[in-house]
Formats: C-alpha cells, structure tokens, sequence
C-alpha cells in the first residue's frame, strides 16, 4: 500500500508514524513544501528569541524517519491527479498513492486593508517556517513595529518582539483583549500585564490603511481614530483559516468549503482521499455546521484516526474535550471544556487573588455540572479537568477537590482558600 501524506505537521507526522506501527510493508511518502523536517509550530516564539535553535524544534530526531522507513520529500505539491491517483509536485514529479492524506495545515488571514498591495517588505506572520526567518531579518532593522488582532498568535509575536527591544504598538479591534476566549474580568488584568511590559496595547483601534516608502518597505499605519503610526514591520495575526487557496488551482481538486470537506471518518468525497488537521471541514451527520479544529491536539488526534482509518478501523471521529493551553507573557493560560463558546448569561464561578493576575473560571449548567474552564495565573492538570467535564462532576464537588489539580510549580501552588469568589453570568462580546 503506498501512502502519501501532503504536509509533515503533527498530524501529517502522526499519521505516517501510526500506519507504520499498524503496517510494517506500507510504502509511506510525506511531502511538504515548508520544511523537510517536522517542528513544533507551537514553538515557533522560542526559536525567535533565541531559546531554542531550529533543530531543538523537531520532536524526533532526523534519524526516526529512516528507522521508521517514512520517506520525507520537500516540496509543494501543485496539483493531482485523482483517476491514475498521482500527485504533482512542483519539481515536476508525479508520486502515485494508493491513499492520499491532505494534512496541509492553515495560513494566516488576511484581508483587503488599503495599501497593502503596495507593501514589499516589513509585513509579516506568524504561522510558518518562512514567517519566522521574515520576522528575523526585519528585526535589526526595527525600531517600531505594529501588530495586529488580539489572538495568542499576536500576543506570541508581541512578546518575541518585546525580546528583542523593538517598541510594540499592538492593535485590538475589539474592546478587551480576546473575547473570544477570554471573560471581560480576565481580559483586563491580561491587558495590564501586556502593557506592563512595554507594550503600546490599543483597544477598539483597528487598522484603515498602510503605507510604504520609496522601496516598498512598511512605513506607517493609520487606525480608525486618525493616527498615522510610523513603524518598520506590520505584524498581521488576524486569524488562521485552512491552507486551501494553492488547491483550488488543481485540475481535480478536493471538495473544498472553509477548508477540505470530509465525512465522520475523515474521508473525502472522491475515493481514497482523506483530510485531517487544521486543513480539515468535517462534516457530522446531523450537526448543521462543520467542524473546523485549529488545534495541535486536534491535529494529532485526526492524524492518528485518519491513519487507523487506512489501517481498516473505519471509525467515527469524536471531537475531544477542548483544551487548550499558552501564555500571556507570565501569565500562564489553561482553558477546559466550553467557556466563551456557551451561551450569553450561562452562569459562571469566577474566582480571583486580590491584587494578583491569578483568576479561574468554572461555567456549569442548570444541572450544576461542570462545562468548562478558564485558568490564568497557575498551572493545572488538564486531564483532570477533563475528566470533571466528562464526567459531569457538580460545582461543589470540583470546588471541593480543585486543589488536586493544581500543578506543584516551583513557587509552589496558589493558595485557593485565599481567592475571592461569585457567581456571575457569561457575558459575551457584542
Ligand atoms: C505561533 C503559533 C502558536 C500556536 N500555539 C498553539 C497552542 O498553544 N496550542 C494549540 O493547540 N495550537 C497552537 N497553534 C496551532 C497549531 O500549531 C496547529 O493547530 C497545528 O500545528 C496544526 O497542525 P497540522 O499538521 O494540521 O498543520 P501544519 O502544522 O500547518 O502543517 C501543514 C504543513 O503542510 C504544508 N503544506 C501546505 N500545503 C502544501 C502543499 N500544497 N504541498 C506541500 N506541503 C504543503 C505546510 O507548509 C505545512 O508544513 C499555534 C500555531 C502557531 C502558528
């Protein structure tokens, strides 16, 4: 059976190492355009502040994929062939499979800002290996740099820039800092300990336009309240979606919505062809909108499935329990379960040491079982969390036994009897 796997991300990497634990005789190819190595994205902001090297990015030595006979090529495949089932890579080499995996990932949004198709130089992401080497060679050179939407990609790039001595404008449309996973309550101390460490944060202040100097290099940029900022590097971290855009070139390509449209076993519509990761739309009967998981963990567990999927164990693929985990500078960052996903007016236990950036949130139903979770300030066990939310254990019972989930760090732990606490009802972000 030969297996091509296009993109060696965590679920392109997870995929290949799992067909070859169920089938020793597979033929496996993962190709990818970006890097010949897999790597840590999530890590991409330790490299860039001289933590880590590139080579202390990839999990597993070099080595593995020999042992493991998994044959890594570097390029972009550009199109497919999907009735003599052929891949083309952009050298011109056409590679059959007999399964084809698309694990092609996400790139960074972008929209239509006035000016920017003018810009050559200075305007970056933050998503690939190519975003990185972009954000190094521009930092010397920049004294000021504005960064744009209010995500954990953003606050990454902020604080990597921060690093390096650069002044930061960062520019959050909305009016607190990421309400889309965060409470108002907590957003708010986040925001102080972003500007605490020299960072020119603006709420409800967004972009209207760019503009260049004589070489094409970012210059300036004007927001909504009339400023023209002058700065050398325009950061843009406004979102990720599915990596799809080269594919909708192919002569046959894919069924594509938001991203690659499979089925409940990861499957796509034409025979043999599977999505799994960032780049995946799953589509489950009876559930009236996709489901798009931009998440390492996701991207794991759809590897893994799609591969057990080509091995003969046709199952349904079942979302995990969310969770996610990060930083805000120094603030650590858990979140469990369903938080600013439920509906405005869920109730919600928020729990917060006075004068410190330390703070929990617990949502629960009219059942008063445990939904979900929001930890900053501490770190937490997330498998237990998870089996609370699974379980469906109550408010009480979680409160109760909170304390066993707390991670002994080496300050030790955060003294939970000494958090203020009440109840108050989610309030969502208009
Ligand atoms: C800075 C940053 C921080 C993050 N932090 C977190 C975090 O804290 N927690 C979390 O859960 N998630 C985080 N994420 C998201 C997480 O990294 C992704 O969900 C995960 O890496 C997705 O894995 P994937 O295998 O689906 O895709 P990817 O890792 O994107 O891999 C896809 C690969 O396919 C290649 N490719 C695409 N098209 C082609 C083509 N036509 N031909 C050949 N190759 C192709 C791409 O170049 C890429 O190398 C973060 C992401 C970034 C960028």
């Amino acid at each position: 059976m030969r297996v091509v796997i296009i993109g060696n991300g965590v679920a392109g990497i997870t995929c290949a190492m799992t067909v070859r634990k169920g089938d020793p005789a597979a033929e496996i190819t993962v190709i990818s355009g970006e890097t010949e190595y897999f790597f840590s994205r999530t890590a991409l902001m330790y490299s860039y502040m001289d933590q880590l090297t590139r080579r202390d990015l990839e999990p597993y030595e070099r080595s593995e994929y020999r042992r493991q006979n998994i044959q890594l090529v570097k390029g972009w495949m550009v199109d497919c062939d999907t009735q003599t089932q052929h891949v083309v890579l952009d050298d011109g080499q056409r590679i059959p499979y007999d399964k084809l995996v698309y694990a092609v990932g996400a790139k960074a949004n972008i929209f239509p800002w006035k000016g920017i198709d003018n810009v050559k130089d200075g305007l970056v992401h933050f998503v690939s290996m190519q975003d990185l080497e972009s954000c190094e060679r521009l930092t010397p050179s920049t004294q000021r740099a504005v960064v744009i939407g209010g995500g954990l990609i953003g606050i990454e790039l902020v604080e990597c820039l921060r690093h390096h001595g650069v002044n930061v404008t960062f520019l959050v449309r909305e009016p607190y800092y990421w309400p889309m996973a965060l409470g108002e309550e907590e957003a708010t101390f986040v925001a102080e300990e972003i500007r605490h460490h020299g960072v020119d944060l603006r709420l409800r202040e967004e972009m209207t336009e760019v503009e260049v100097d004589s070489s094409g290099r970012v210059a300036f940029v004007h927001t909504n309240t009339g400023e023209r900022i002058p700065c050398q590097m325009l950061g843009i971290t406004a979102g990720v979606r599915p990596n799809i855009d080269l594919l909708k070139q192919f002569s046959r390509p894919p069924e594509l919505g938001r991203g690659i449209v499979v089925n409940e076993y990861l499957e796509a519509p034409q025979p043999n062809v599977y999505a799994a990761g960032d780049c995946a739309e799953i589509h489950m009967p009876g559930q009236e909108r996709p489901l798009t998981e931009l998440i390492w963990y996701s991207a794991k567990r759809q590897g893994a499935h799609v591969a057990r999927n080509i091995l003969g164990d046709r199952q349904v693929y079942t979302p995990p329990t969310f969770f996610n985990s990060s930083k805000f500078f120094e603030i650590e960052y858990t979140t469990v379960g369903e938080v600013e996903t439920l509906p405005e007016g869920t109730p919600t236990l928020y729990r917060k040491m006075p004068g410190q950036p330390i703070s929990q949130r617990v949502t629960f139903n009219d059942r008063q079982e445990v939904l979900g979770f929001n930890m900053l300030g501490s770190r937490w066990n997330h498998e237990l969390l998870e089996d609370w939310v699974n379980e469906g254990r109550t408010l009480d019972y979680v409160k109760q036994n909170l304390h066993q989930a707390q991670y002994d760090v080496e300050f030790g732990q955060v003294k939970l009897d000494r958090m203020e606490e009440q109840i108050i009802p989610l309030k969502k972000f208009q």
